[in-house]
């Protein structure tokens, strides 16, 4: 289906983002990938990617707060493929803790990486989307994206502000054969939702098993995680040509999270 596109995801070293990209290389799209990690590691899951779907799998290692390495990635992407038909921004990071406690630096990285950076790498892929009048940019927001919980305000705020910015950005190329949505996964079992286990228990003062089930699973009404594999086939629909009439919208992928 995606066989002669190009798709960038950042953050694809890992989750939900390696899931995407390995789910877009499965349809023949070449990929890059972009994150943080072990290089051992990395090398692998790119060259798995090439030798299971047969197509070309590169890995740049922009940081996403940094936005001239992002610009570089994207052009670096273009000059080896000829374009970015389908970018996905994806890499994204939590911190845990109230207000009135929330470290300036851990705001500033928050919002730096979960919302600046989809600005700096859309603005840098859009030309080229625009010279093929086709595109397709997928943001990874959350459930957070349209509810809240406490003492993940950077993280909340940085979701809203994608949604938002998404719906502003697909206005402005609905004509042009560009859509752009944001998915609002609610709890998917990631190293990202694992990782901040430690501290809900801190903030909280609860177990593991109080923080899976009470804090975590007790806004999904389904009582399960959502997958890794789920998200990654939601993106692929969103990035087919059936999907060419969705566009702005902020797609909830959440067991009915949002829905109560
Ligand atoms: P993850 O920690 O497995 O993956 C995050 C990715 O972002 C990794 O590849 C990491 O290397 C990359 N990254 C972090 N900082 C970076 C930086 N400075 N520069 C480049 N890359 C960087 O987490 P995940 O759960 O797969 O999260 C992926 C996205 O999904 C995030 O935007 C997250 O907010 C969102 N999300 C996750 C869940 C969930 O429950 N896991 C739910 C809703 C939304």
């Amino acid at each position: 289906m995606l066989k002669t596109k190009t798709a960038l995801v950042t953050g694809s070293t890992s989750g939900i983002g390696l899931a995407v990209a390995r789910a877009l290389a499965r349809e023949g799209a070449n990929v890059v990938l972009n994150g943080l990690g072990d290089a051992a590691e990395i090398e692998t899951a790119r060259a798995a990617i090439e030798t299971e779907f047969g197509v070309e799998a590169l890995y740049d290692p922009a940081d996403m707060t940094k936005p001239e390495q992002i610009a570089a990635m994207v052009a670096a992407a273009e000059k080896r493929f000829g374009a970015v038909d389908i970018l996905v921004n994806n890499a994204g990071v939590q911190h845990v803790a109230p207000v009135d406690e929330f470290p300036d630096a851990a705001w500033d990285r928050v919002i730096a990486i979960n919302l600046s950076a989809v600005f700096h790498a859309t603005k840098a892929a859009l030309p080229g989307m625009k010279r093929k009048g086709w595109g397709r940019v997928v943001n990874t927001g959350s459930a957070h994206a349209l509810v809240a919980s406490p003492y993940k305000s950077a993280y909340v705020a940085a979701k809203h502000g994608v949604a938002g910015f998404t719906k502003s950005l697909a206005l402005e190329v609905a004509q042009a054969g560009i859509t752009a949505n944001t998915i609002c996964p609610g709890y998917v079992w990631t190293p990202l939702v694992e990782a901040q286990i430690p501290d809900t228990m801190k903030a909280r003062g609860l177990t593991e098993e109080q923080v899976k089930k009470d804090v975590l699973l007790a806004a999904q009404p389904t009582k399960q995680f959502v997958t890794v594999e789920q998200v990654a086939a939601f993106v692929t629909f969103l990035c087919s040509d059936a999907a060419a009439n969705i566009t702005g919208a902020s797609l909830p992928i959440d067991g009915g999270w949002t829905a109560a």
